[in-house]
């Protein structure tokens, strides 16, 4: 009989532990865009190049104890666009390439997860380093048949009514009648600009927009071109989970894009990319302190939307030499730039030494990387085929010029690294998935990228 009432209380306590058994009420979901395998482990390697050992130096994510792979192809090719992947992510429904929250019969809304934690009560923010009507934050909150639609997604970003959204500007933000700061307003929002004006404006705001301090600035600036006073994806997050714990009971959703992880291997830019992937890591970490905090309520996921790039961990030969890259100082873009602001200056061409001189500066050619005679022949070609044309012809096309000397110079820090991009474009490669927290376990394995949101919705009851 004793033995009996023991079986039935262990029985039941079973059965109330299970039901109590809760989701998370904090979830983060990081998606670093075009953010695959290589990007991670070359940053890994890169981080313990520069400390000088040989091995690998974990970032915050990368030690999350769930590790998956996610499938990324769209429903309408193997290689994904940004807004067929962000709705796969954001509402588990693949579609067309350059669709975003809509079926592929471009007509029908689909749901994202954000939205449907927004139904229920939960507190919302979606952040980003890009503008916050790019394809990857929009998947969250809007529904268009064309993901270029910005000022129509802008529009739906103010109807969306989630409490928060940090990032650079709208893309275009007045169209005809339609300007998306008037709809925002009138939908109650407060616009604040940089992380001051925001702390300013936090306390008394129902619903706000973080935004850049510049309505040019459309991507907030590379973190290898950071000034200070720019906002940064971190502050974006800190900034997201103060609004959020406003109502803490409410628990939240917190989706965060580190946009321009994407942009750099676009651009075959290797210096940028690595402190691009350093500052993915710093906004991630923001996240970890608050899960220290709170273990028992949150869930973290940090996965891309697909590759960018198609990098390759090897030139050709069996080394690679990731610190040379910690000698870039500007991005690419930011390089043109200076190489234009220098010439407008003098109003004369740079002569060889001084470009020299730059690259030495920005690039530390020769002093700390080693070029080959070859490689400084390159350099130098492109010099002469570019500035042979003479003062007179430099005016009208400075940036083409001035884009072709940058190309060459970032194209031989990766040769100097012994890396490669195979690509300018996306690639169909596995992107990965790090998780962390309440639920984490159930992110492990092949998971195609629309189970993703489907997994987060069941875990915390959307
Ligand atoms: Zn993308």
């Amino acid at each position: 009989m004793k033995r009996r009432i023991v079986i039935f209380l262990t029985a039941l306590f079973i059965v109330l532990s299970a039901g109590a058994k809760k989701g998370p009420k904090y979830v983060f979901y990081f998606i670093g865009d075009g953010m695959g395998t290589n990007q991670v482990i070359g940053t890994q390697y890169y981080l313990a190049d520069v400390e000088g050992f040989y091995g690998i130096k974990n970032l915050c994510f990368t030690e999350f104890p769930y590790t998956g792979l996610s499938l990324t192809y769209s429903a309408s090719s193997y290689i994904t666009d940004s807004s067929a992947a962000g709705t796969a992510l954001a509402t588990g429904q693949k579609t067309d390439n350059g669709v975003l929250g809509m079926l592929p019969d471009m007509t029908t809304p689909t749901e994202s997860i954000a939205e449907m934690a927004h139904k229920k009560g939960v507190r919302v923010a979606i952040g980003t380093t890009v503008n916050i009507d790019h394809a990857t934050p929009a998947s969250f909150y809007g529904h268009t048949s064309n993901r270029n639609n910005y000022n129509e997604i802008g529009k739906q970003l103010s109807q969306s009514g989630f409490e928060f959204f940090g990032g650079g500007d709208f893309q275009t933000p007045s169209v005809g009648n339609s300007n998306n700061y008037t709809q925002a307003e009138e939908a109650g929002y407060t616009i604040s600009r940089g992380y001051d004006d925001y702390k300013s404006k936090a306390k008394s705001a129902d619903k706000i927009l973080l935004l850049d301090k510049s309505p040019d600035i459309k991507n907030l600036s590379y973190a290898i071109d950071r000034k200070e006073g720019d906002l940064s994806l971190a502050d974006i997050t800190e900034a997201a989970i103060d609004f959020m714990m406003k109502e803490p009971k409410k628990g939240f959703f917190i989706m965060m894009e580190g946009g321009r992880i994407d942009q750099a291997c676009h651009d075959n830019d290797p210096g940028t990319l690595i402190q691009e992937m350093l500052d993915f890591d710093n906004a991630v970490k923001v996240a970890y302190d608050f899960y220290l905090k709170h273990k028992k309520e949150t869930l973290i996921i940090i996965t891309a939307d697909h590759e960018t790039g198609a990098l390759a961990l090897t030139n050709g030969e069996y080394k690679i030499n990731m610190k040379v890259l910690q000698h870039q100082k500007m991005s690419k873009g930011a390089f043109i730039s200076h190489l234009d602001n220098k010439v407008r200056e003098t109003g004369e061409i740079l002569t060889w030494d001084e470009f020299e001189e730059e690259l030495k500066q920005q690039f530390g050619f020769w002093d700390k990387v080693e070029l080959t005679n070859q490689q400084t022949d390159r350099l130098r070609n492109t010099y002469v085929e570019t500035f042979g044309m003479g003062p007179g012809e430099l005016r009208g096309c400075n940036y083409l010029i001035f884009s072709r000397l940058a190309n060459e110079a970032v194209s031989i820090m990766t040769d100097a690294a012994h890396i490669h991009f195979g690509a300018g474009c996306h690639s169909a490669s596995y992107v990965p998935i790090f998780a962390i927290g309440v639920g984490a376990e159930n992110f492990t394995g092949q998971i195609d990228n629309s189970e993703i949101p489907m997994i987060i919705k069941k875990l915390a009851n959307y």
